[in-house]
């Protein structure tokens, strides 16, 4: 089908050579089915970890309590799991219990979503024993068995399946959707790095709308602490977040009196994080003064940003085409940085001998600098001495 899945079915083979059964199973089935591109590539296996360790050359032992390994294959990684099922989930994070089965269609049965519950052979034959194929064409997502009893043996599900929603674009089944509805305040038991995540990949989806109504309407909103004062439903973002800088600095951004400082912390967010939230925070500031993306705005912003910069303000409403902006006016810049500038502090000082040291200096540079950006001072030694003078007379605090 996919080559991707080709060099797959070279692993399967070796571990059905070795007398094992060997599947592609979860996302990478579903993906193939609704014709999405392919992510990472897991198999399911009916062999213990110890026995794949022996078949293979490289193997990476990541999870060996839960029967995980990695496989390394032509330089693409495998994550190899033996087929299992999970009981207990006494502290809603992981099971009490790992239990190896024999069978693929068991394994499949433990798995949160139809969609996700299937399996292909190293012939391309698909095993779906729950329907997840008719779910996809359908683009429902719908828990395997009894939805409310799923959400309980692992609440974070509740927030895949949203997350799924904005992935795929797909509607949450009937009964899943009611169970959603009634298990929301199990959410309270999860930890706040794991809800992050998949609250992340929620705002990161195409069907970002979809997936915030959903939040909204099953009350799962009301257990994604901060996140629940924004009245973020009111006003969803038009297109997809990738980031948390990205979600944080578009909250910010429809109401200027939420509270960044908190909010990332309360969602345990990195001190990158808070720096690219800062300096996104900064660019609009600058895009909302002069309703324009300037050069200024295109010099301070660091390039890396830039696609965040444009996804906010498309999610916001604003005129697409931002990136072309960006790219545009950063092509124009007369200098790209700070020591590009003609003319250093050292030379400002030396202007003014008689002049105390001080703030005037770096404002004096800052000054400049923006200045020869914008195209209003010539990047020229003696242009932006005389400039100085009359801008800044001897004298003058
Ligand atoms: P993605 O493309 O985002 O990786 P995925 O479906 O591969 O999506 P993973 O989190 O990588 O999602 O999980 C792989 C598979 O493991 C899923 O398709 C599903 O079958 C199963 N799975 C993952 N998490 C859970 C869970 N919490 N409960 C039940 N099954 C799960
Ligand atoms: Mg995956």
């Amino acid at each position: 089908p996919d080559p991707l899945f080709e060099q797959a079915f070279e692993v399967m083979r070796k571990i059905e050579e070795a007398g094992g059964e060997a599947y592609i199973a979860g996302g990478a089935v579903r993906d193939y089915v609704s014709g999405r591109a392919v992510g990472d590539i897991d198999i399911a296996s009916s062999l213990p970890p110890s026995r794949i360790q022996e078949i293979f050359e490289k193997v990476i032992p990541v999870g060996i309590e839960h029967g995980t390994v990695i496989v390394r294959h032509r330089s693409v990684s495998y994550e190899v799991t033996t087929f299992r099922t999970e009981s207990g989930y006494e502290d809603y994070r992981h099971p009490d219990e790992v239990t190896f089965v024999s069978d693929i269609r068991t394994d499949l049965a433990r798995r949160d979503f139809t969609m996700n519950a299937m399996a292909m052979d190293r012939h391309g034959k698909i095993i779906d024993p729950f329907n997840g194929k008719e779910a996809i064409q359908l683009q429902q997502i719908e828990a395997v068995g009894d939805p409310c009893d799923r959400f309980q043996e692992d609440p974070l599900r509740m927030m895949r399946a949203v997350r799924f929603s904005s992935q795929l674009c797909f509607e949450v089944a009937g009964k899943t959707k009611e169970a959603l509805v009634q298990q929301a305040p199990l959410l309270a038991n999860i930890s706040m790095e794991r809800i992050a995540d998949e609250t992340r990949k929620a705002f990161a989806g195409n069907g970002v709308r979809k997936a915030v109504e959903l939040l909204d309407k099953t009350g799962l909103l009301q257990q994604l602490p901060s996140l629940n004062e924004t009245g973020i439903q009111r006003t969803p973002p038009l297109g997809p977040l990738k980031t948390w800088p990205e979600i944080v600095s578009f909250l910010w951004l429809k109401d200027p009196s939420f509270s960044v400082s908190p909010f990332l912390k309360t969602w345990k967010r990195s001190n990158q994080e808070k720096r690219e939230t800062d300096q996104l925070k900064e660019a609009f500031t600058l895009f909302t003064a002069s309703g324009d993306v300037t050069r200024w705005l295109a010099y301070t912003l660091s390039e890396p940003l830039y696609r965040s910069f444009a996804r906010v303000a498309e999610a916001a409403g604003s005129a697409l085409g931002t990136m072309e902006r960006l790219v545009n006016q950063k092509n124009q810049l007369p200098i790209k940085d700070r020591k590009d500038l003609s003319f250093e502090s050292v030379d400002l000082i030396a202007m003014f001998p008689d002049k105390k040291k001080g703030p005037w200096i770096s404002k004096t540079m800052k000054a400049i600098e923006r200045h020869v950006v914008e195209g209003m001072l010539e990047n020229d030694y003696e242009k932006i001495k005389e400039w100085v003078i009359t801008w800044n007379p001897p004298g003058n605090n």
